[in-house]
């Protein structure tokens, strides 16, 4: 069964005019400005004269196995559920496992990985947690990385956060080096995500590292870099240098420390940061835990996939940033870092993963891997045990 949306406008993420795509299988068959339904096979032809089309967003930072857990058992986070991908526009997320390397383990983010790819949606994981040394599967990140397909790097590794294990500069640099190695076996990207807290001169231990060997400032991948003003600020300067990755979920629950997502992108860019050096993700089910001064928890809430889009969409409507360059960040931006070559981008040969949206910035059809799983903002396919 092949499906050709007729008529819509297109953002591949280059606007590109008005054309018509026909998908069929798993990828994306044909582009053009007129495409007729091809005859002896069947054909689902959708109108969407009004709507513009968007690569599915690919989310690249989410505790998709659930996480958290910083006040107790009772405030473990529950797994990401399908349902909240597609109603968000993603169609492909990136997993991690994050703060609970000690009761959690990698085992599960893979299985969790896997289940969603059965579920229709596209999904590849980190191996690794906040902790150095860090859990694995196989016994060594590098091994992970080369020989699991789904795993397509190290992270969340944190730094400069009262909740790491304060890695020294050789430790990050031995790590890191054989993710990068992993990678190159596996042909993957082997990147490192490092979660970034909140002391004071945050990016000093990659600062370091970079001085002490021979890896690139883009073997590294930093999140969470607008979460107060003084990190958000050094970005400006790293992010010249290497990736820089802007968190969305937080921003709603303090926004008296975080700075906007919609806002960061575009302060990035006029500070002089390449644009395809800024991504930006959920951190979904992540716990969002807030400390007082001696260190006690006070409050903990949890992150969403929806952020993203949002965020896309406050910076376009309220920070005036062109649509072809504000979806970059979670679509082009994000493949290439992670050497996803089906993804990010709607063009021939790609992995069909489509999102429509109307002139309100709705989210009206979404597809992944070929199949519709939202039709005039009903969603048609669920979780396996969602109601
Ligand atoms: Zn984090």
């Amino acid at each position: 069964m092949m499906i050709l949306f007729k008529e819509c406008s297109l953002y591949a993420p280059k606007f590109l005019g008005t054309k018509d795509i026909l998908i069929g299988g798993l990828s994306i068959l044909a582009i053009a400005d007129q495409i007729t339904p091809p005859t002896g096979v069947d054909v689902q032809v959708i109108d969407c004269s009004g709507l513009k089309v968007i690569p599915g967003l690919i989310d690249a930072h989410v505790h998709i196995a659930g996480a958290g857990g910083e006040g107790g058992p009772a405030t473990r986070t529950p797994e990401l559920q399908l349902s909240h991908m597609i109603s968000a526009g993603v169609t492909t997320v990136i997993g991690c496992l994050g703060t609970d390397g000690m009761t959690r383990n990698v085992e599960s983010v893979l299985m969790k990985a896997k289940s969603l790819k059965q579920e229709g949606v596209s999904a590849w994981i980190l191996t690794g947690a906040y902790q150095v040394p860090t859990p694995t599967i196989l016994g060594d990140v590098g091994k992970d990385v080369a020989m699991i397909d789904e795993v397509i790097g190290v992270g969340e590794i944190a730094i400069s956060d009262h909740r790491s294990s304060f890695p020294t500069a050789h430790e990050l640099i031995r790590l890191t080096e054989h993710a990068r190695v992993g990678g190159m076996l596996g042909g993957k990207a082997g990147i490192v995500n490092i979660h970034m807290g909140d002391a004071r001169n945050p990016f000093k231990p990659i600062y370091e590292a970079v001085e002490m060997s021979e890896l690139k400032f883009t073997q590294f991948w930093p999140t969470h870099v607008n979460r107060n003003d003084y990190i958000f600020e050094d970005a400006k300067e790293y992010g010249k240098k290497g990736y820089i990755d802007i968190t969305a979920s937080s921003y709603p629950y303090f926004p008296e420390y975080e700075i906007k997502p919609s806002k960061a992108i575009v302060e990035f860019i006029k500070a002089g940061v390449p644009l395809e050096h800024i991504t930006l993700t959920s951190d979904a089910c992540g716990s969002l835990p807030d400390f007082d001064e001696k260190g006690n928890l006070v409050k903990l809430e949890m992150g969403h996939p929806r952020s993203v889009f949002d965020e896309i969409v406050d910076a376009v409507r309220d920070e005036k940033l062109e649509l072809e360059k504000a979806i970059q960040v979670s679509t082009s931006n994000v493949a290439d870092i992670l050497k996803l070559h089906k993804k990010g981008r709607i063009a021939v040969g790609k992995d069909a993963d489509l999102v429509f949206i109307n002139e309100d910035f709705e989210i009206v059809h979404c597809a992944a891997m070929g199949k519709l799983l939202m039709k005039d903002s009903i969603i048609l396919k669920k979780g396996s045990y969602e109601k």
